[in-house]
C-alpha cells in the first residue's frame, strides 16, 4: 500500500469533516477559569474547557477511538490501535484569552473562513494542529492500516497557565514511548533548555534597592533614590553606563530582552551593583551580586562559561531586585543547556546562595527538552518533512517552553510552516488552508511511520 497515495484520497473525503470540527471546537471559549465554584468540580479550569473537553473526546468515539476522561477534569485521551507499546500525540484545549478584542475584525470563537484561512481563537494554538494530527490518524484506520503501537491523543487543559493538566496526566497515567507534539513549528523542536526561577531572600540593609519587573525579561532600567548619588553618576560615567537624572535619583539605563537571551540585554541591576560597589557603599546584597554575577549575563563568577554545542550558554537573568529595612531579596530566571543535569546546577547555585546568607525559594521549575539529533524520532520526522517540502529540514533548538518537554523522547512538531503566518496568541489568530493540507500528509505519515 502506498501510504502517501491513500492519504490524499482520503484527505479529500475528509477535509470538510476537519474544518466542520474546528469550527465546532473553537466555538467553546476554552479560557482559563480558576473561580472558586470550579474547585473540585470536573471542571477545575473552568466550565467551557471541560465542555471543550468533552466535545473531542465525543468527536473521538465517532471516530472508533476508544476515550477516557479524567474523572478530576484535567485531561482526556483518546485511542487506537494494539500493542504493548503506545505512541503519544500531545495537544491542548485550553487557549490564551482575548486582551484586544478591538483588533479582531470577527468574533474570536466563530470560525470565519476566508481568502483561505481559517480564523478564530485556537485554530492555530492548538486546536487546529491538534485536530489535523487526529484527522490523519483516522484516514490511516480508514485505509486498514495495522498499527504495531497503540496510538493515543492526549489532551491537555491547562497549556496556556501551569500545565496542572499533563502533570497530573504524567503523575498517573501510562506515558507514550515516543511522541510529538503539534504545537509550535517545523521542522522538529529537539531541545529546549531547563527553566528554572528562583526567589534569594536574605534580611534587611540599611540601604533601599527596588525594582519591578518579571522573571523572563531583563529589566530595562532601574531607579536608585538613595545615599551617595553624586559619587553614582560620577561611576556610571566612568564605566560609560547610561543614565539619566529623575525626580530624587537617578534611573540606570539597561536594555530589555528576553530571558532566554540575556547577552542581548543589558542588565541595569548588575550595573548599579558594580557602581554602588566602586564608591563604597556597604550592602551584603551589592557584595552577592558584584562577586557572583559580575556584569556576566551567563553567571560566570558562579558557573564558569557553562554551555554545550546543542543549546548554547547557561542564561542568568537577575530580574528584579527590592533590598530595605526589612528584607533583601533577589528574583532570578536561569536558563540552563540541555546536556547539563539541572539539578546538579541548582544545587550548586542554592549552596552558593545560602553561603552568602540567601535563602532560596523556587518559583518555577520546567524541565529541558532533549531528544538527540541522531535518534530515530528526529530523524524520522525531518525526513517526512523533507519530503513533503522543499524548506530546510535542520532541527531546531530554542529556548522557549513548548508542551513536549512535559514527556521524555517527545519532540515538537509543526504545525507553522517557514511561510505560514505566525499568529498564535495574536488578534485574527487564523492557520491557512493549504497548512492543513500540507500538515494532514505530513502527520499521516509520521504516525503511520512512529507506529510500526
Ligand atoms: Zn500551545
Amino acid at each position: 500500500m502506498n501510504i502517501r497515495e491513500e492519504l490524499i484520497k482520503e484527505y479529500n473525503s475528509l477535509k470538510p469533516e476537519i474544518i466542520q470540527t474546528i469550527k465546532e471546537s473553537v466555538a467553546y471559549p476554552s479560557i482559563l477559569d480558576t473561580s472558586e465554584a470550579n474547585a473540585n468540580t470536573s471542571h477545575p479550569f473552568g466550565v467551557e474547557i471541560e465542555k471543550c473537553l468533552d466535545h473531542m473526546l465525543d468527536t473521538c468515539k465517532k471516530l472508533g477511538f476508544k476515550t477516557f476522561k479524567d474523572p478530576k477534569g484535567y485531561y482526556g485521551y483518546a485511542e487506537i490501535g494494539e500493542g504493548k507499546e503506545m505512541m503519544g500525540i500531545l495537544g491542548h484545549l485550553d487557549v490564551v484569552p482575548v486582551a484586544d478584542i478591538d483588533q479582531w475584525d470577527n468574533d474570536p470563537f466563530t470560525l470565519i473562513e476566508k481568502d483561505g484561512n481559517l480564523i478564530a481563537r485556537g485554530t492555530s494554538d492548538d486546536k487546529g494542529p491538534t485536530i489535523v494530527a487526529l484527522y490523519a490518524a483516522k484516514a490511516l484506520m480508514n485505509v486498514g492500516c495495522t498499527f504495531n503501537k497503540r496510538i493515543r491523543f492526549i489532551f491537555g487543559t491547562d497549556e496556556e497557565s501551569l500545565w496542572r493538566c499533563i502533570f497530573r496526566y504524567c503523575e498517573i497515567e501510562e506515558i507514550p514511548s515516543i511522541g510529538f507534539t503539534p504545537d509550535s513549528k517545523f521542522p522538529v523542536i529537539y531541545a529546549e533548555k531547563g527553566l528554572w526561577q528562583v526567589i534569594l531572600t536574605a534580611k534587611g540593609e540599611d540601604i533601599t534597592i527596588s525594582s519591578s519587573g518579571a522573571f523572563n525579561s531583563v529589566p530595562a532600567s532601574i531607579d536608585y533614590t538613595d545615599i551617595k548619588q553624586d559619587e553614582l553618576i560620577a561611576s556610571l560615567k566612568k564605566n560609560n553606563f547610561d543614565y539619566e537624572l529623575i525626580d530624587k535619583g537617578v534611573r540606570i539605563l539597561g536594555k530589555a530582552a528576553h530571558a532566554q537571551d540575556t547577552e542581548k540585554g543589558i542588565n541595569p541591576i548588575q550595573r548599579l551593583a558594580h557602581c554602588l560597589k566602586e564608591i563604597g557603599i556597604i550592602s551584603p546584597t551589592v557584595d552577592f551580586i558584584t562577586s557572583k554575577f559580575a556584569l556576566s549575563p551567563f553567571a560566570e563568577p558562579i558557573f564558569g562559561l557553562l554551555k554545550d554545542d546543542v543549546s548554547g550558554e547557561l542564561k542568568c537573568n537577575l530580574a528584579r531586585i527590592d533590598v530595605n529595612k526589612d528584607h533583601s531579596k533577589l528574583y532570578l530566571d536561569l536558563r540552563m543547556p540541555v546536556t547539563f543535569e539541572m539539578d546538579e546546577i541548582i544545587s550548586k547555585f542554592n549552596k552558593v546562595a545560602k553561603n552568602s546568607g540567601f535563602e532560596a525559594k523556587q518559583h518555577d521549575k520546567l524541565n529541558s527538552l532533549y531528544v538527540s539529533k541522531d535518534s530515530p524520532l528526529v530523524k524520522t520526522l525531518c525526513d517526512i518533512y523533507g519530503e513533503e517540502t522543499d524548506f530546510d529540514t535542520t532541527p531546531l533548538s530554542m529556548g522557549g517552553a513548548t508542551y513536549s518537554r512535559a514527556m521524555k523522547n517527545f519532540v515538537t512538531y509543526g504545525m507553522v510552516f517557514p511561510d505560514s503566518p505566525k499568529t498564535a496568541h495574536l488578534a485574527n489568530e487564523h492557520i491557512t488552508i493549504n497548512d492543513v493540507d500540507r500538515a494532514f500528509i505530513i502527520y499521516g505519515r509520521a504516525i503511520h511511520k512512529l507506529s510500526q
